[in-house]
């Protein structure tokens, strides 16, 4: 396989650089492809083309329905690349083709034509009559572009998170400037090219792939950026939150999650034990709202387990671009020793392995960081693997003997990003809802995102919310500008000031 060299995109031009990332397939730790690598001077001179494209004002002016049909035209021109980009994802993320098209990339298209409808719907303009006040006039409440916004994504989601940030910002008549993950650049370069294509100006939407500590932390403090979006650990989003103090940039952070799936007494345990596993151990459990804890009534755990054990057998491994393979590898070497790090505290701390807990077999597997499906019982609330977000296949099974102790074991936690509750009850299940600390929470199902509503997290998950309508309120400033109406000079206060002037 030749290795293919890709340049950043600045201001509608391809930029190369001396310094190289390296792109390696998480299935094979080959190599496939190098990204020219970005530094803090990368991302000033995005900034700077980001501001003169906003300026110059073909897109941060347009109408809205002329924003619309480019976005509408590139949501096309996504479709119509769509196995390129798959191609790209299974690549540098190591997601499978099924998963690859199903999600990574399946859900990029319609997320975009959503937000391409939005930008022609939403309502940038309010008129409210004014007539309380001595004066009358009219306010127009206005939702304009804040000006250079900047977007930070992860590796494990690069093309969808990215665009959950590209996309509304874009909408409002923003410049964007995209620092994606350096492992994971490729799709989020292609997509740069097609906005070119669909009609996108130059400036408006950069590219700079780049170390995080170095180009994403110099676009999180840049004083020309007006807003970060940021996808990623907690940890990075605080560092995020602090560089943005310094010039009092607004931050939407989306960070991580530890999320609790509460079956209920009455749950059915088929459905409910398929929908875990799909829940806990899709893309290799490298989702931030991914189910990882399972909280089960004491009296039903061993029928529970035994089905989910069974059920998670049946997973396959293989190659990530052979549609009978089930769940593929995680990201990177790192990635693999940490999860194998966790696994290894459970079995210390004394939680049993029910499941999995090392590396698969197989001829065609030898080179990939493949971990297999874990499944661990007899986990406290305290256990590391029960508080930390693992950020692999590993899922925990406590144990709880009352609702309220079940609630009390799923709030315990810093994260409050997902949840989900499992039940043939759906009055009981949604009056639970109410009493789980989470952004999201799913009954008898994981992973419904659905971009028409807001997704975000409580406490240690984040600040603000994607997706929905109100993506685009955090893509705009407020202004008001108030026109008087009453053409009269008697009819306003000012003498409160001036009661001498006409003496
Ligand atoms: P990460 O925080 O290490 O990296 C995310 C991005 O931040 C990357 O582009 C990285 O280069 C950049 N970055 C790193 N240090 C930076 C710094 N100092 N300043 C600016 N940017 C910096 O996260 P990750 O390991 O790539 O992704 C996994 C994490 O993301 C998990 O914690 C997961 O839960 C979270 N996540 C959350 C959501 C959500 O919607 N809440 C979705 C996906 C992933």
């Amino acid at each position: 396989m030749t290795v293919q060299h890709h340049p950043m995109i600045i201001g509608g031009h391809e930029v190369d650089t001396g310094e190289r990332l390296e792109i390696i397939d998480p299935s094979t730790g080959e190599v496939t492809a190098t990204v020219a690598r970005g530094d803090e001077s990368h991302i000033d001179l995005a900034v700077e083309s980001g501001r003169k494209a906003f300026d110059a004002g073909d897109w941060s002016r347009a109408a809205p329905a002329e924003r619309s049909a480019v976005l509408h035209e590139l949501a096309r021109l996504l479709g119509e690349n769509i196995e390129e980009m798959v191609e790209l994802e299974i690549q540098a993320n190591g997601a499978t083709v099924r998963q690859a098209t199903g999600f990574h990339v399946g859900l990029a298209a319609p997320h975009l034509e959503y937000f391409a409808n939005l930008a022609a719907t939403y309502e940038f303009e309010t008129p409210t009559k004014i007539a309380a006040f001595p004066t009358v006039g009219q306010s127009t409440v206005r939702r304009e572009p804040i000006g250079v916004v900047g977007a930070v994504a992860p590796w494990n989601f690069p093309l969808l998170l990215g665009l959950w940030k590209m996309a509304p910002a874009l909408a409002a008549g923003n410049s964007v400037v995209i620092k994606p993950d350096e492992k994971t650049p490729l799709s989020t370069l292609l997509f740069a090219r097609l906005a070119l294509e669909a009609g996108l100006p130059a400036g408006v939407l950069n590219v700079v792939p780049g170390i995080g500590h170095v180009a994403g932390a110099r676009l999180a403090a840049h004083p020309g950026v007006g807003k970060i979006g940021f996808t990623g650990s907690t940890a990075v989003g605080k560092e995020i939150m602090k560089a943005s103090a310094e010039t009092l940039k607004g931050v939407t952070l989306e960070l991580g999650g530890k999320s609790p799936a509460i079956v209920l007494d009455d749950a059915d345990l088929d459905t409910t034990a398929d929908g875990l596993l799909w829940g806990c151990m899709l893309y290799s459990g490298q989702i931030c709202m991914s189910m990882t804890r399972a909280l089960v009534p004491e009296s039903r755990k061993d029928e529970f387990v035994e089905r989910l054990v069974e059920r998670a057998s049946t997973i396959r491994f293989g190659g990530t671009r052979d549609w009978e393979t089930d769940m593929g590898p995680l990201i990177s070497q790192r990635q693999k020793d940490r999860v194998l790090g966790y696994i290894e505290s459970g079995k210390q701390e004394g939680a049993t392995l029910a499941l999995g807990g090392g590396v698969p077999d197989g001829a065609d597997l030898g080179g990939g960081y493949y971990v297999e499906p874990t499944i661990f019982t007899d986990v406290t609330p305290d256990m590391k693997i029960a508080r930390e977000e693992i950020f692999g296949p590993v899922l925990s099974v406590l144990t709880y003997r009352s609702e309220a102790e079940a609630l009390e074991i799923a709030n315990d936690s810093d994260y409050g990003l997902a949840s989900s509750i499992w039940s043939s009850d759906n009055s009981r299940a949604l009056e639970m809802a109410g009493q789980v600390q989470a952004g999201t929470v799913w009954i008898n199902d994981a992973h419904k995102i659905n971009v028409e509503v807001p997704f975000g997290g409580y406490k240690q998950s984040g600040v603000g919310r994607e997706l929905g309508p109100h993506a685009l309120d955090h893509y705009t400033e407020v202004k008001d500008v108030y026109l008087d109406l009453s053409n009269d000079k008697a009819a306003r206060p000012w003498d409160v000031l001036l009661s001498h002037a006409d003496d």
